[in-house]
């Protein structure tokens, strides 16, 4: 296979190399932390004054995290680290589970940003001669403009889409034979099934890559997208704190993520435990930036949870992998005494051929039980009139949750089109037992 790089020499840079790169960092990061307010009064306990007091990588064990209740206790500015004539942007996060953050960006802020976008798309394969559509919206949300100006850097003709209005990206997938696009993988799943209905065939479209990312989805899903639009998916993780998009993405080896680690320190946290993890162990993410100037960020929790993998991978990047993001930390769901997370449920209804491209997962009180109601899409040649065939279908969803997950839920088929559709971040679990 043919391999490229944006960056060969840091993405492939040796173990100790990057390491005297996070160190350099590391130091550089303290200074400007302790120009905010927020860090200026979290250092003052660890005896950390200056760069000077970080001598090793280990040095960093010293801090404590920053939470995301940390971002927003300091909101507006308490984490802002140079004088506003300097800073040039700012972003929010989408504030799926609460009240937004904010992080400012300089022009380095920015430039940085965009190299690991360039990065993580070139390892990819992709190149100037992509046409690339960014089906993510622009805004405050760092999906759209953070892998744009990645994209215009690799030279990639770049149609600025953003989300929604399904009819128009499909006709400008038709009219610039777009190759390559940027989506949450419940927009693309929902293009998909809108293909025929607007009017077009596959051969119409030149599609050939997707890049998937903004919220928790599981491989079968990735399968299912692959094989119903004959394309190859890549992961792509990121989140506002840490810049937004870029963060880590997988090679063309599609197997986990590759995260920047000359950009950023990757720690591995189990909350329940109160205990740093290793490699190889599931748990929370935590992340330090390196390179951000504007809004450093020590030791951040966040909320997501993975895998570390140190193993070489075949692409000769030395950077380490993350696997597949299983859900939030707040994600998990228990129903009845049992733990659950989306992404298992997701997982079995992707895998079941019948099941077409939007679901949903509903929790209710039952008397003193919980009720888990599954109800999904399915294909519109299922409904025959033909009832038999439609309770075969919702028992083999309820036998393959129960050898799964343990739990025998209650299945809803819905027609093509049934159920709400989501442009960006889809909204899947709707819990309504009241909250004790
Ligand atoms: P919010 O946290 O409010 O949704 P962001 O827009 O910054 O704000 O979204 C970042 C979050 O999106 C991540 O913390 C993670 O939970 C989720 N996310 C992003 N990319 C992926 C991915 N490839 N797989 C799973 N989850 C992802
Ligand atoms: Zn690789």
């Amino acid at each position: 296979m043919d391999i490229q790089y944006w960056n060969r020499e840091v993405e492939t840079l040796d173990r100790e190399g990057l390491a005297r790169l996070q160190l350099k960092g590391l130091k550089e990061t303290v200074d400007r932390a302790l120009q905010t307010e927020f860090y200026k009064r979290r250092l003052q306990k660890t005896g950390i004054r200056s760069a000077d007091d970080i001598r090793s990588l280990d040095d960093l064990k010293k801090i404590p995290y920053t939470t995301k209740n940390d971002l927003r206790e300091a909101y507006p500015r308490g984490l802002l680290s140079v004088d506003t004539d300097r800073v040039v942007r700012l972003h929010t996060s989408s504030g799926t589970t609460g009240t937004p953050t904010v992080i400012y960006h300089t022009t380095e802020d920015l430039a940085n940003w965009t190299e690991l976008c360039a990065r993580g798309i070139v390892a990819t394969g992709s190149s100037n001669r992509d046409v690339f559509q960014n089906m993510m919206g622009y805004g405050l949300f760092t999906g759209g403009l953070g892998l744009h100006y990645g994209a215009e850097t690799v030279g990639m003709l770049v149609i600025p889409s953003s989300s929604g209005n399904t009819a128009r990206q499909l006709r400008l997938m038709k009219d610039f034979q777009t190759t390559v696009v940027h989506v949450t993988p419940s927009y693309m799943l929902h293009i998909q099934s809108r293909i025929e209905p607007e009017g077009y065939k596959r051969e119409d479209l030149n599609l050939k890559k997707a890049y998937l990312g903004a919220e928790a989805y599981s491989e079968s899903t990735r399968r299912k997208i692959e094989e119903l639009m004959g394309i190859d998916a890549y992961n792509s993780y990121g989140m506002s704190e840490m810049n937004g998009p870029g963060v880590a993405f997988e090679c063309v080896f599609k197997d986990s993520m590759h995260i920047w680690e000359d950009s950023y320190i990757v720690e591995m946290y189990d909350a329940a435990r109160q205990r740093e993890l290793g490699e190889d162990e599931e748990g929370e993410l935590v992340l330090t930036t390196l390179r951000r100037t504007a809004t450093p960020l020590l030791r951040y929790r966040s909320g997501d949870l993975t895998v570390l993998n140190g193993a070489p991978c075949r692409c000769g990047r030395t950077h380490r992998r993350i696997a597949r993001i299983k859900g939030r930390t707040d994600d998990m769901l228990i129903i009845n005494g049992v733990n659950v997370y989306p992404s298992q449920i997701e997982s079995i209804l992707m895998k079941i051929p019948e099941v077409g491209t939007n679901y949903q997962i509903c929790i209710e009180k039952d008397g003193s039980l919980d009720r888990l109601t599954v109800k999904t899409e399915i294909y519109s040649k299922m409904f025959t009139g033909d009832v038999q065939v439609l309770e075969e279908l919702k028992r083999r969803i309820r036998e393959q949750m129960k050898a799964a997950i343990l739990i025998n839920p209650a299945v809803e088929l819905h027609e093509p089109g049934g159920l709400p559709v989501y442009e960006g971040k889809a909204k899947r679990v709707f819990d309504t037992r009241p909250k004790d």
